[in-house]
């Protein structure tokens, strides 16, 4: 059982790495984000609670964050291990976090962080707004993404430093080789 988290602000490559490495380790993938896309989609009270925040380009309340992250967990228990994708995003979250997995008896292992500058990222959803048809891709409110994600997602970074789970890969790189060095910290920490 390997528990894992992936780490980077908006547009740094989450999505592709989550799915290459959830086939390679057999991983159960939580993405947060897409799961407030179905709870919006099915307009459930969770989604429509969400929705209006996150078309602002908020962060939507750890409260509901850790609901979700409690749910999932709890109705996928025999699973060789989870990904985190998108979560946890503020240091709040991470803290819960570390409750939450000491009380289902787990550990994550690391926060691998997809590290891009301010540009790219910026670049990046922009281009992705033009195909992604996600009502968060238009330039106003990528920009408060971004600001969201300087003031209040950064400093997870320093909570996992500090328990030396912390490791920052390049995501300026190709695909390829961001994948094999995300592979390369896994496998040792599998040792
Ligand atoms: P991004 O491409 O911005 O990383 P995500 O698909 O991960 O997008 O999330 C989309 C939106 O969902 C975020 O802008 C935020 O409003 C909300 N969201 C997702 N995960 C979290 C979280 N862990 N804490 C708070 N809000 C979240």
């Amino acid at each position: 059982m390997i528990n894992i988290a992936l780490f980077g602000p908006p547009g740094a490559g989450k999505g592709t790495q989550a799915d290459l490495l959830v086939k390679k380790y057999n991983l159960f993938h939580i993405s947060t984000g897409s799961i407030l896309r179905s709870e919006i989609e099915e307009e459930t009270p969770l989604g429509l609670e969400a929705k209006k925040t996150i078309e602002r380009g908020d962060l939507v309340s750890d409260e509901m964050i850790v609901r979700i992250i409690e749910k999932t967990i709890r109705s996928n228990p025999n699973v060789k291990g989870y990904l985190f994708d998108g979560f946890p995003r503020t240091y709040v979250q991470a803290y819960i976090l570390e409750g939450i997995m000491t009380r289902f008896n787990k550990k994550l292992c690391c926060l691998i962080s997809l590290e891009i500058s301010e540009d790219v990222s910026a670049k990046r959803l922009l281009e992705r707004g033009r195909t992604s048809g996600r009502s968060d891709d238009s330039e106003e409110v990528i920009r408060k993404r971004l600001r969201e994600y300087n003031d209040k997602t950064l400093p997870v970074i320093e909570y996992y430093q500090k328990i030396n789970r912390y490791f920052p890969v390049n995501g300026e790189d190709s695909i390829e080789n961001i994948h094999s060095q995300i592979t390369a910290i896994i496998d040792k920490q599998m040792l």
